[in-house]
């Protein structure tokens, strides 16, 4: 299949990668020509450690990356998709854009998807022409590693086209799970408020950094922490998917904490910053907390 991935980011990079090592044709989409160089250096950094682990062969390393393409035209880089799945930074004004640019520029039979994590598909789908075609194909982080990809119906999406994202998922070695299009879906209405929760424990002095993972750690059987955790998906992205919760329900519970806000105001955005709750050094594993937090 012709698969074009708008953003490369964190999550764009993972979504070529599995699609390419499947054996699809993938486009890479991202205004950033840095971030696709960055991109392409990430996926074969990926697949070095599979080849390493035994997981794959070197053979199939190339060819994983020979079906990759990059470029920074969106309009040239849909114009044959079979399949588009965007993971841009999460906004709404840039997505509804970015889908109408699709749905100018994309062939008619093509289905439109995007990676949001929490921003409405019924909502980006009426920004087009082809609303039965507009799916959520929601991945996790690190894409290569995680099973899950929650399947997002929007009011409008077809059975058709949620068969094929099913399908497609499992076929590339995902586990899907269909739900309904509510803010958050159900991934990040359920993660977020606890995430929120930790930062707003901190916040209140309750405890530090590495007494609240560890309690989580420990006490609850997380493989991470809830800070770490944010760190990881981005404190950007965390502050703009309690945004979406507040605003979807209108509910003050999901106000998000002023200590988150202040960080992602400061440009402490997590490990893709180098800090957030944590330090971070290229090349070291160790958890360090950061010096704020000390
Ligand atoms: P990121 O900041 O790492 O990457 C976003 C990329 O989008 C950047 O490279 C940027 O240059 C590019 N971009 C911005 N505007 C663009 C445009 N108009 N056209 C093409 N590219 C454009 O963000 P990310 O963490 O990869 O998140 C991307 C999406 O995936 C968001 O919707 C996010 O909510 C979702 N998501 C993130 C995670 C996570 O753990 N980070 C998990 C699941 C889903």
């Amino acid at each position: 299949m012709n698969i074009s991935i708008i953003g490369a980011g964190q999550m764009g990079n993972g979504i070529a990668h599995v699609f390419a090592q499947a054996g699809h044709r993938v486009t890479l989409v991202d205004l950033s020509p840095t971030n696709l160089e960055k991109a392409l250096a990430t996926i074969g950094k990926n697949l070095d450690r599979q080849v390493t682990k035994g997981s794959l062969t070197a053979e199939q390393k190339a060819t994983t990356l020979q079906n990759i393409i990059a470029t920074s035209t969106m309009a040239d880089g849909v114009k044959s998709a079979e399949l588009v799945v965007e993971a841009a930074t999460e906004n709404v004004d840039l997505k509804l854009r970015i889908f109408k640019e699709l749905d100018a520029h994309a062939p008619a039979g093509c289905i439109l998807g995007s990676n949001t994590s929490s921003i409405s598909i019924t909502r980006i789908a009426a920004a087009t022409q082809r609303p039965a075609q507009v799916i959520g194909m929601h991945f996790m982080n690190p894409v290569p590693v995680m099973k899950l990809v929650e399947v997002i119906r929007g009011y409008n999406t077809s059975d058709a086209v949620t068969k094929t994202v099913m399908d497609l998922s499992t076929a590339i070695g995902k586990a899907p799970v269909e739900v309904n299009d509510y803010a958050g879906f159900v991934s990040n209405r359920i993660l977020m408020p606890m995430i929120n929760e930790a930062i707003e424990t901190l916040f209140q002095g309750v405890g530090g950094v590495a007494e609240i993972d560890t309690v989580m750690k420990l006490g609850m059987a997380h493989p991470m922490g809830p800070l770490q955790l944010a760190d990881f998906i981005g404190l950007d992205t965390c502050l703009a998917i309690l945004r979406v919760l507040q605003e979807g329900f209108g509910n003050p519970k999901y106000a998000p904490c002023p200590l988150l806000v202040q960080m992602v105001t400061a440009g402490k955005l997590g490990m893709k910053s180098g800090e957030g709750f944590y330090s971070y050094t290229a090349g070291s594993k160790d958890l360090v907390v950061a010096p704020s937090f000390r």
